[in-house]
């Protein structure tokens, strides 16, 4: 099998103009960067708001291995096999960082036959957003200190000034820096440090947004600084809302570019999934519901994680609601759950998989528990055995009662996955029960973070360190008590130790710190290390990348 690149790189690619009329996007609500990619007019997307809103999907999976699992791809087979049977479906995922690409091999436009192109310009600059996003998050900050440089009128404490910069790269040496240095005329000397763009509030505000009036807002609300007299200090307060509304305001229309098969996917906005709630905009997710029969879309990590942060704060804050989840599991991933190492998972093991099954349980009933029609997707790899497929299946269907279906779009296109597309519109089109929410956003912070720790993660208890107690009482006090929790936890574990993997219960989840992202609307609560700024590996990617004799980018991917 071709890399991604080379098979992105073969496929011959229909006018951007061509795929947005298959969904009704009229040419003159396109603003094109290129032949293949194209925003979509705010005014546009104003006029749909009485049409009626087809289905939403949700992408999620077991907790993630170094096996890999798929999710990215699964969108991509899946929304390509929906429009094989057909369905109008529209796929809605994340814009790519630009800092990892030069990291660790590997991009985040699917793979094999079920990826969106053209991959090369979706993984770098692509139209610009996250330029955008760094210009507006860095005005800000220029904004902060400029305040305090003429005369601090809002007695901003420079001690605690939590804005801090953002770049988009893996750049370890700015993770903590003193700045304003060399006197007067330069301002104050602070330490300060730097985030990678995804990072930043104002990534997590653009994908929660409804509208720019609703971005204006909402960027007002951020909190980044405290005065001497510990009142909180908010970008309304420094007066850079409009400003950054300004240069926020392109960027917020939707990107449209298309799958290997033609069908229309809108890539737009890249949250981290850990500080903040890890999908793609609710303007895009939207727009794909007024435009399409079906949008299929992915939440980062595992289910526990970004399944977990789509419900109880995307869903809750905007009305969505999915009508069907597919779980991404693999065979390698779950036989590496059940104690199998990386080296040897070529080679078949049922009992490790039986093993390794605990942990694809434990997420479907977590999905059931919120009301939801779940699915489970098996992304097949060449090495995989048939009986390990078999064993799967009668796993799930024994011990779950659920339907697994094994999907072969990586190798295939949107034609190995349409059993698994045929599935999900049954579960769709049946019986829907309300959505529950794991947790009320009247119950205190704490709370809040206990259930989801004993709900979801099967843990015993929480244990809150006294220095992330009295910030949530202050939270509580200052009138932040009723948002929503947006847990950073490692992605690998239902509890907080990455090597514990499978479905671990009786521990303890340990509550390190906890941020206000006052905008997004959700406090952070952070659960061991959190990394805001990434380093680059010893032998980083970009050794190896490089433009050809024929000007094509080598080496990516
Ligand atoms: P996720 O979204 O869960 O992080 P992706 O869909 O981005 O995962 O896939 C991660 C990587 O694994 C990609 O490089 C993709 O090409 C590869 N991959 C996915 N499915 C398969 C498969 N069935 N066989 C081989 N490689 C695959
Ligand atoms: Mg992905």
């Amino acid at each position: 099998m071709p890399s991604d690149i080379e098979i992105a790189r073969a496929a011959t690619l229909k006018p951007i103009a061509e795929v947005a009329a298959k969904v009704g996007i009229p040419d003159e609500a396109l603003h094109n960067y290129g032949k293949h990619i194209a925003k979509i007019d705010h005014g546009f997307i104003a006029s749909l708001a009485d049409k009626p809103q087809g289905k939403l999907v949700l992408v999620t999976a077991i907790s993630p291995t170094p096996a890999g699992e798929g999710k990215t791809t699964t969108t991509v087979g899946l929304g390509d096999a929906l429009n094989r049977i057909g369905k109008k479906a529209v796929i809605c995922i994340r814009e790519p960082s630009l800092g990892p690409c030069f990291g660790m091999k590997g991009g985040a436009a699917g793979g094999g036959k079920a990826q969106v192109v053209p991959m090369e310009q979706i993984n770098l600059h692509f139209t610009g957003d996250f330029h955008a996003i760094t210009s507006a998050h860095s005005l800000a900050a220029a904004l902060i200190d400029n305040h305090v440089y003429w005369a601090n009128e809002l007695n901003i404490d420079v001690r605690r000034i939590h804005w801090r910069r953002v770049v988009d790269m893996n750049d370890r040496a700015l993770r903590a820096i003193t700045q304003s240095l060399g006197g007067v005329a330069n301002g104050f000397p602070r330490e300060d440090g730097f985030d990678i763009t995804v990072a930043s509030e104002v990534m997590a505000v653009f994908c929660l947004a409804k509208d720019l009036a609703d971005l204006e807002e909402r960027l007002g609300k951020i909190v980044i600084a405290e005065s001497r007299d510990r009142k909180p200090v908010t970008l309304k307060d420094v007066k850079a809302t409009g400003a950054m509304t300004v240069l926020l305001k392109d960027a917020l229309q939707p990107n449209i570019v298309q799958t290997l098969e033609g069908n229309p996917a809108l890539i737009h906005g890249g949250p981290f999934a850990n500080i903040a709630h890890g999908c793609n905009s609710v303007i895009a997710t939207q727009t794909g519901l007024k435009l399409g029969d079906y949008v299929v879309t992915e939440a980062g990590f595992g289910a526990d994680l970004g399944a977990e942060k789509f419900i109880d704060i995307k869903c809750r804050q905007t009305g969505l609601a999915p009508s069907a989840v597919v779980i991404v599991a693999t065979v390698r991933a779950l036989k590496m759950h059940g104690g199998v190492n990386k080296k040897e998972l070529g080679t078949e093991n049922i009992g490790a998989l039986e093993k390794g099954f605990e942990n694809l349980a434990r997420h479907v009933t977590n999905m059931r528990n919120f009301g939801l029609p779940v699915v489970v997707g098996v992304n097949h790899f060449f090495q995989d055995t048939d009986a390990e497929h078999a064993r799967l299946k009668e796993l799930c269907r024994d011990q779950l009662q659920v339907e697994a279906i094994t999907c072969k779009h990586w190798a295939d296109g949107g034609a190995g996955a349409e059993e698994l597309a045929n599935a999900v519109v049954k579960l769709a089109e049946g019986e829907q029960k309300p959505l529950n929410f794991v947790y009320e956003l009247e119950s205190k912070l704490s709370d809040k973070v206990k259930t989801i720790a004993t709900k979801l993660y099967g843990a015993s208890d929480v244990n809150i360190e006294s220095k992330a107690a009295t910030k949530l009482a202050g939270f509580e006090k200052d009138g932040y008590g009723n948002l929503p929790v947006c847990m950073a936890k490692t992605q690998y574990s239902f509890s907080t130790d990455p090597a514990l993997i499978g479905a671990p219960s009786g521990h303890v989840i340990a509550v390190r710190d906890v941020r206000l992202s006052a905008g997004a609307g959700f406090v952070v609560v952070i659960c061991g290390e959190i990394m805001t700024m990434p380093g680059l590996p010893k032998v980083p990617a970009a050794d190896s990348i490089r433009l050809d004799e024929k000007g094509q980018i080598d080496g990516l991917f």
